[in-house]
């Protein structure tokens, strides 16, 4: 109890470690990461059922007929880096490239919970799995440290269906668009609003984002799935306009 108290009495940016505890710790975490996986394997099969149904807000008409894909992001999607998380907490730091940069290579990422069942559920399906990250990586190169974490993993994985990031910009909608121009893009999974939507810069508020939220709100749980992250996100970017 009296620690109850203390945790209240500190503002939320003194204690970092609470959100990256919640996520290593407690089974509220994995089963809402499990629940959304789950969630998404039922909606795959009424998306395979329905050659009109797209999650791309970039998919042009003329789709029905393309192969059926699912888009996921990597980061707190399908890769855990909670460990490096929980390295930065200790810390006191919230980011820093050069530790993210040696965290990666060394590919010991574990998986989000549920999201290796969905995976291979997806390609069992005939389904293909597309990686849309914003993580500097080299699609082509089996000995790029992500490539090597998704196999360590069991996730399957194509060089052509892993989407690195592009130039400086975090933005993902032109990489959806380019998978929408091969594959009807089934459904969407991130644990950031910007894995579903692009927010234009101008509109990147709290208002904004709840703004641009409101038309697409039923999609979530229908054909965008979101994971959960109180960790770090673009959530947090907004927080001082
Ligand atoms: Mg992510």
């Amino acid at each position: 109890m009296r620690r109850f108290f203390f945790l209240l009495a500190l503002p939320l940016a003194a204690q970092p470690e609470l959100p990256v505890a919640w996520v290593r710790t407690s089974v509220e975490y994995a089963a809402l990461s499990e629940q959304a996986y789950r969630g998404a394997a039922q909606a795959l099969e009424a998306a395979l059922a329905q050659p009109q149904w797209t999650a791309a807000l970039e998919q042009k008409p003329g789709f029905a007929g393309l192969p059926p894909a699912v888009i996921l992001d990597l980061d707190e999607t399908v890769l855990d880096n909670s460990e490096h998380q929980a390295a930065l907490a200790a810390q006191r730091i919230a980011f820093d490239n050069e530790k993210w940069n040696a965290w990666v290579a060394q590919a010991k990422a574990t998986a989000v919970p549920g999201a290796i069942e969905f995976l291979k559920f997806a390609q069992m399906r005939g389904v293909a799995l597309v990686y849309v990250t914003n993580r500097t990586c080299k699609a082509d190169d089996e000995n790029d440290p992500t490539v090597r974490n998704l196999r360590r993993l069991g996730a399957p994985w194509s060089p052509a269906r892993l989407l690195c990031r592009t130039g400086s910009g975090s933005d993902k909608s032109a990489r959806r668009a380019a998978v929408a121009e091969s594959y009807r893009v089934l459904l969407l999974v991130g644990d950031d609003f910007q894995d579903f939507v692009s927010v234009p810069a101008e509109q990147n508020s709290i208002a904004g984002r709840r703004e641009i939220l409101a038309p697409h709100r039923q999609f979530f749980g229908q054909r965008w799935f979101l994971l959960p992250n109180p960790m770090y996100g673009s959530w947090e970017r907004v927080l001082q306009r």
